[in-house]
């Protein structure tokens, strides 16, 4: 008996060979230098920061080239996987417009080289498979769960590698006849690689983010095929999946550069060229004095759902993690403020390689910038789209006010230095609340230095009898300071700082009581704008409420 017998006893209905597939995904048609690049994330029904990060770099590197950025669903691990999963991938891609120029969802099929989804290609994974059985490097084991554990034990207790490797690869030298037999009795089995490597040589592997590294070469016959669903590990279908769809350039996260000896050997065994790696760092985050790795159980910023719920908007987060991505981004975008991220030329090798520091204080400085660049309009739309899921009763107010809303949106914006208020879309409604009857039911209010209660009803009577006038914003200012003089307030600052005893106060102190019993706050945008868009009426009652 033969390797092709136990090959055929294995898998008696794949007819397809290597080269079958070979012709139906052919080589693809690209020009010099385009790339090909893949996200490819397990379904878990988490969207890790440090996922999404990788997809932009996917992106880039794709779009930087002219080439194709396409999405596999790695679903191989059936007993991980969620079923709102997927959607939540597409869903997070489709609110950042990273689309993908291939991939399926819903049944649905874009690109010539899919399924994209691994555990509809098992039978391909199969033919892979049946060959490296027939040509003997591949053979199933009959190991069960304690004989590895016992295994284990008795290799950490000599104090040797521990492992499924060498002399410790229990069927690895097994004949066939009694492989075969043993699968015609029926006894649950993997598949595993048959190794011809050696652990104590080295090989120098090309990482295009860490440079020339030398790493010890694989001599382990790891597992290719899981036993009970068929279907092929990680390490297995990232070879025959980035083979067929003709991946360029694979980038992941540094957690798997311990196993690129195994995936290089298998590469080699086929004689397939491997793509070319960008292991990326991971990020990190300060934690106090020191920094550690983002952590899905500790930070809620490592879930991209986090950044959506907060209503960041996507082109500061894309600017935030292109910043960590290549340090010398936020340079490139000073200079070409102009242009899209997707024109910024990625270089794996200014990736930093000891971590990506991500910090959220930054993040909100980036998105002030971003959103006080938008027009009312735009602000407007990404406010209605963000209450519209998170936030129905403002989702309401705005909808019904929607030319005031916008006119309130546009305090001190539109214009040459715009004020930068918010960072996120969930920060709007807290911020100008008081520019809504429905949610203005002040319980505090925070009156600066003048408090007298006496003092701060003269004030507003008095400008309410014979100062207000908002036809003009230098009229408006002009009444508040002859006001200040009436009643013995400094109308000029440089006065007031000068000579101090001279006055009650300011107009800072006088401005700031008219602006908190019109407001509430303290600190608010352009007042005469606020009062403007308030209107008389309001203004009056607000007034009369503090009587
Ligand atoms: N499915 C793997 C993961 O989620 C992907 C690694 C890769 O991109 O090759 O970690």
């Amino acid at each position: 008996m033969t390797n092709k017998d136990l090959a055929d006893l294995l898998f008696p209905s794949i007819t397809k060979t290597i080269k079958d597939y070979e012709e139906m995904y052919p080589e693809r048609n690209l020009k010099e230098g385009e790339k090909v690049t893949r996200f490819a994330p397990s379904p878990t029904g988490y969207m890790h920061l440090g996922g999404f990060y990788q997809a932009i770099i996917d992106y880039v590197l794709a779009k930087n080239s002219n080439g194709v950025f396409f999405l596999r669903n790695e679903d191989t691990d059936t007993k991980r996987e969620v079923k709102e999963a997927t959607k939540l991938i597409m869903d997070t891609l489709t609110h950042y417009n990273i689309i993908p120029d291939e991939y399926e969802f819903e049944g649905n099929i874009v690109g010539s080289y899919g399924p994209y989804v691994q555990s509809e290609r098992k039978e391909i994974y199969h033919a892979f498979i049946k060959y490296l059985i027939e040509i003997g490097r591949a053979y199933p084991c009959f190991c069960t769960k304690e004989e590895l554990d016992e295994m284990r034990e008795v290799q950490e207790r000599s104090k040797v590698r521990t492992g499924y490797y060498g002399s410790y690869a229990k069927y690895r030298n097994v004949p066939v006849e009694e492989l075969i037999s043993k699968v015609k009795e029926g006894i649950p089995y993997v598949i595993r690689f048959k190794s011809m490597g050696d652990f104590n040589k080295k090989f120098v592997f090309e990482d295009l983010v860490k440079g020339k590294i030398e790493l010890p070469e694989n001599d382990e016959d790891f597992v290719i095929m899981k036993s009970g669903d068929g279907l092929p590990t990680y390490h297995f279908a990232h070879l025959v999946d980035d083979y067929l769809m003709h991946t360029t350039h694979v980038v992941r996260g540094e957690e798997w550069l311990s196993s690129v000896p195994k995936h290089i050997e298998l590469f080699r065994t086929f004689g397939f060229k491997p793509p070319k790696y960008v292991h990326t760092p991971l990020i990190i985050k300060k934690e106090g004095t020191s920094v550690r790795k983002i952590s899905k159980r500790k930070d809620p910023e490592a879930s991209m759902t986090y950044y959506k719920e907060k209503g960041y908007p996507v082109k500061a987060v894309i600017e935030a993690l292109m910043t960590i991505i290549n340090s010398n981004y936020e340079e490139w975008h000073t200079a070409n403020s102009d242009k899209e991220f997707t024109d910024f030329v990625y270089s794996p090798k200014k990736m930093s390689s000891s971590g990506a520091f991500f910090d959220l204080e930054k993040l909100d400085n980036i998105a002030k910038t971003v959103i006080s660049k938008m027009t009312k309009d735009e602000v407007y739309d990404n406010l209605y789209n963000w209450t519209k899921d998170y936030d129905k009763e403002f989702n309401e107010l705005i909808t019904k006010y929607e030319d005031y809303t916008k006119n309130v949106l546009n305090i001190e914006r539109e214009q040459k230095k715009p004020r930068k208020d918010y960072s996120c879309y969930s920060e709007i409604k807290n911020q100008i609340f008081y520019m809504y009857d429905e949610l203005y039911n002040p319980s505090s209010y925070d009156w600066g230095s003048i408090t007298d209660k006496d003092e701060i009803n003269k004030i507003l009577n008095l400008y309410m009898d014979k100062y207000y006038d908002i036809s003009d914003k230098e009229v408006w200012f002009n009444n508040i300071k002859e006001l200040c003089d009436n009643l013995g307030y400094a109308s000029n600052m440089k006065d007031y700082k000068e000579n101090p005893d001279n006055y009650k106060g300011s107009v800072a102190d006088v401005s700031t009581v008219l602006r908190v019993a019109i407001t509430s706050k303290s600190m608010t945008p352009d007042l005469y704008e606020i009062m403007k868009l308030l209107g008389k009426d309001r203004i009056i009652s607000r007034i009369e409420k503090l009587k």
